[in-house]
């Protein structure tokens, strides 16, 4: 606490007028931010930390303003000033102050959101100190330092270099410091201390999981024109984001890694921001790969606090020329920030859908374009905000058609299931193409997203069923644990081996999760492994590493999973795939879930044929006929993505019309209700006569019930962005003022995704 005591200015000499005056930001749910007067000498920068006194105790709040003009007479003093150096720049103060008002989210939320954990928790930075003469020490006539040889060799080496601890215990070894401070008490040295920097790795050198070497390829034609379309636009001076649209295996990583080269070369910093690390560890190994010269770090959830701020720091500082990291990386500081890749943009978990519920694609597209650097989104399956834009020339537009070398495109077969037998969800003719696949020496994968056992368990004799008394909905059997949880709100319980309503002792499962599937086909393949990839599997650190390494491995196998296969995955063993359940979305209410239900097949039939040998789908369905569907197989994504546009065109559904969704819930279903119906009408009465504003709702949401809580929800919809913004706005006073009874709890969730 260097600035701590040092200093203090006499308070009664001076009045508001004079002082320093510093606006800070704190982590509450609160719009206000506060202002303290500074009585240190030295007043602290923008960006920094700072302790302030809040009512009976300090709290940790983060100076957004200086030289502030405040209309209070009597200011509390900061207690303390944590930083030197800000923390966060100008540039990511006004990218964080945007985002706090896009998504009409408290501005300390959102600067504390930004921040490591433990820099939000008060952590000092670590520090290096450095030693040099001073005038003094150089004007020193060596004399005076005669009998004490020492400080004399001490002092000639810091007027030769500034000189840290480490060095000066390597010279004078132990007792350095006992010299040090003798010319300190001459007054001859003077002293800085600066933040270190990092060159280590902080990825953790998670293994590549048995993935073979690559090297720099040759690159295909196509690939050739998207790396030179895409360095040709990261030389604008106003670079327009990039999308490149590539077919799943058709080498978008390679198209990265190259494009990037001259950036790195000319001492730029890259951010990537993936879906999800610990799925894809393969795209981290391919940077390294490809870039041993650089240093690269990974930031994701799973990184210790100071390992997490270790990167952050080395960000900052310049030392880490690749940052790849999921979501909330994208306020990682960056010194010389060249450019921003976003690998699978289209990918659903970019938006946060807690707390501070931002589009990290979006955060990324803003920050690239304040600060004139280009931003290249990729994907095989391109989310309808990115097309259209691409579509209205917002962004430049580069395909990939096909996969390089010898490799086509997987052929995809719809398979009627209505007439088939069905095992665990599985057709009897997948089920032979299984077979045949496993005996070629191939690898086989089974996509169902969903975990456990079975969905339903009940009681044949009297019809009781699992059911979450929380959530009012029926719980999921997991065989291997002996539990029934509820997907919902996460609770547990064992498995009574009778029905508690009846005593009956056989109870009964419908419907199948991945764990079903799993021992199904063990039963069917005892002598080939089935390798199961959820949530559940995979919870233990390593084993999902484990398992990709057999994959990798080459041999048959079986693979059955979740959503967490789909994710970027390049298996080049695997021939078939089987997409087990694709009914359920065809029929959602949500005007999202065609685009996501197209998006995940092609990503999921992706993985397939990605080595030598061609590669089959087959998607089971009971509806054979859906447009969706067809459309799909036959058009492909463009085709039919285009189609999905119009229809949201005609909706004014976004990316025509922008929305924001109001969440609510309580204790009491009533208290919901009646605070979103006044919400409602604080709303409706800032709402001007001609304005093209919808309000729908309230209305119960679709997950209605969750851990107890009543759940309401009102959509706000309009064909102008702007419109919307200025209403949240304008009413927001008010809002904020309508009393909350019964465990009121709201959120706004602008550009919303999700709408459960
Ligand atoms: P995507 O991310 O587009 O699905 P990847 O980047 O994973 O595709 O590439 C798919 C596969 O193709 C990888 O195994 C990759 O090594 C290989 N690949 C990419 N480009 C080339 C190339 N020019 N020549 C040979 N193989 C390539
Ligand atoms: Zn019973
Ligand atoms: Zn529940």
């Amino acid at each position: 606490m260097p600035l701590n005591d040092q200093g203090k200015q006499n308070q009664n000499s001076q009045n508001n007028k004079t002082r320093n005056i510093v606006r800070v930001a704190i982590q509450r749910p609160i719009f206000k931010l506060l202002d303290y007067s500074c009585d240190f000498v030295k007043t602290p920068s923008s960006g920094c930390r700072v302790r302030i006194p809040l009512g009976n105790s300090s709290v940790i709040g983060l100076v957004v303003e200086t030289g502030v003009n405040s209309e209070l007479d009597h200011l509390k003093s900061l207690i303390e000033i944590l930083d030197v150096h800000p923390l966060l720049d100008e540039a990511m103060l006004e990218l964080l102050k945007w985002a706090s008002d896009y998504y009409h989210y408290p501005f300390g939320e959102v600067l504390f959101h930004a921040l490591p954990n433990a820099l939000r928790k008060g952590k000092a930075l670590p520090k290096i100190r450095f030693w040099r003469a001073n005038s003094a020490g150089f004007a020193l006539p060596e004399k005076e330092l005669k009998r004490a040889p020492k400080q004399l060799a001490m002092l000639k080496q810091l007027k030769n270099a500034e000189q840290d601890a480490i060095q000066l215990q390597q010279a004078f070894g132990d007792g350095w410091r006992r010299i040090l401070k003798q010319l300190e008490k001459k007054a001859l040295l003077k002293t800085r201390e600066v933040e270190p920097v990092y060159s280590e790795n902080g990825s953790g050198q998670r293994s590549a999981a048995g993935m073979p070497a690559k090297g720099k390829l040759t690159l295909t034609g196509e690939q050739q024109h998207s790396v030179e379309q895409i360095t040709e636009c990261f030389q604008e001076s106003r670079p327009k984001p990039v999308l490149l649209h590539g077919v799943t295996g058709s080498g978008k990583t390679e198209v990265y890694l190259q494009s990037i080269e001259s950036l790195l070369e000319a001492g730029k910093q890259v951010l990537v921001l993936v879906p999800e690390i610990g799925l894809t560890p393969q795209i981290l190994f391919r940077f390294q790969e490809h870039f041993p010269q650089y240093s690269i770090a990974s930031l994701h959830s799973g990184l210790a606090d100071n390992a997490r701020m270790a990167v952050w720091l080395g960000a900052k500082a310049g030392a880490i020329d690749i940052v790849i990291g999921t979501r909330s990386a994208v306020f990682t500081p960056m010194k010389n920030l060249g450019a921003i890749l976003i690998d699978e943009e289209h990918d659903a978990s970019f938006k946060q859908q807690e707390g501070f519920l931002y589009q990290g694609r979006d955060m990324a597209i803003k920050r690239a374009y304040d600060a004139s650097i280009p931003v290249l989104l990729g994907s095989a399956t391109p989310s309808l905000e990115s097309l259209h834009n691409a579509l209205r020339q917002r962004y430049r537009y580069l395909r990939l058609a096909s996969r390089p070398g010898v490799r086509e495109a997987p052929e995809m077969i719809l398979q009627d299931t209505r007439a088939l037998p069905l095992e665990a969800g599985v057709s009897s003719l997948l089920m032979d193409e299984i077979r045949q696949h496993i005996h070629a020496g191939n690898q086989v994968m089974l996509f169902l997203n969903r975990r456990g056992f079975a969905p339903i368990l009940m009681c044949p004799a009297c019809g009781w069923n699992a059911h979450c008394q929380r959530c009012d909905l029926g719980m999921t059997y997991h065989a291997a644990a002996q539990k029934v949880i509820c997907h919902h709100c996460g609770v547990e319980h064992a498995v009574k081996p009778t029905c508690p309503d009846c005593g009956n002792d056989r109870l009964t499962t419908q419907g199948q999760g991945t764990e079903r599937i799993e021992q199904v086909l063990k039963s069917h393949f005892p002598t080939t492994p089935v390798i199961r990839i959820d949530r559940d599997s995979t919870s233990r650190k390593g084993s999902l590493e484990k398992k990709l390494h057999q994959v990798h491995g080459g041999e048959p196998v079986i693979l059955i999973g979740t959503q967490m296969l789909t994710k970027g995955h390049d298996f080049s063993g695997l021939t078939l795939v089987g997409i087990l359940d694709v009914d359920q979305a065809l029929f959602s209410m949500d005007y999202r879930a065609q685009e996501r239900l197209a998006q995940q097949v092609l990503q999921v039939a992706g993985r397939a044929g990605r080595g030598e040998k061609k590669g089959r789908v087959v998607l089971q369905t009971s509806q054979p006929e859906h447009p969706l569907l067809l459309s799909l197989l036959s058009q492909g994504y463009y085709q039919t993505a285009l189609q999905m546009l119009n229809e949201r065109r005609q909706w004014r559904y976004p990316p025509y019309g922008s929305q924001a969704l109001i969440r609510v819930s309580a204790n009491k279903a009533e208290a919901g209700l009646v605070f979103l119906n006044k919400f409602r009408s604080v709303l409706q009465s800032c709402l001007e006569e001609d304005a093209s504003i919808e309000l729908l709702g309230p209305m119960p949401s679709p997950l209605s019930k969750k851990a107890n809580r009543y759940r309401f929800q009102l959509l706000i919809g309009s064909p102008h962005r702007p419109l919307l913004h200025q209403l949240l706005d304008k009413a927001m006073p008010d809002l904020l003022r309508i009393r909350k009874t019964g465990g009121v709890r709201w959120a706004i969730d602008v550009d919303p995704t999700d709408f459960l």
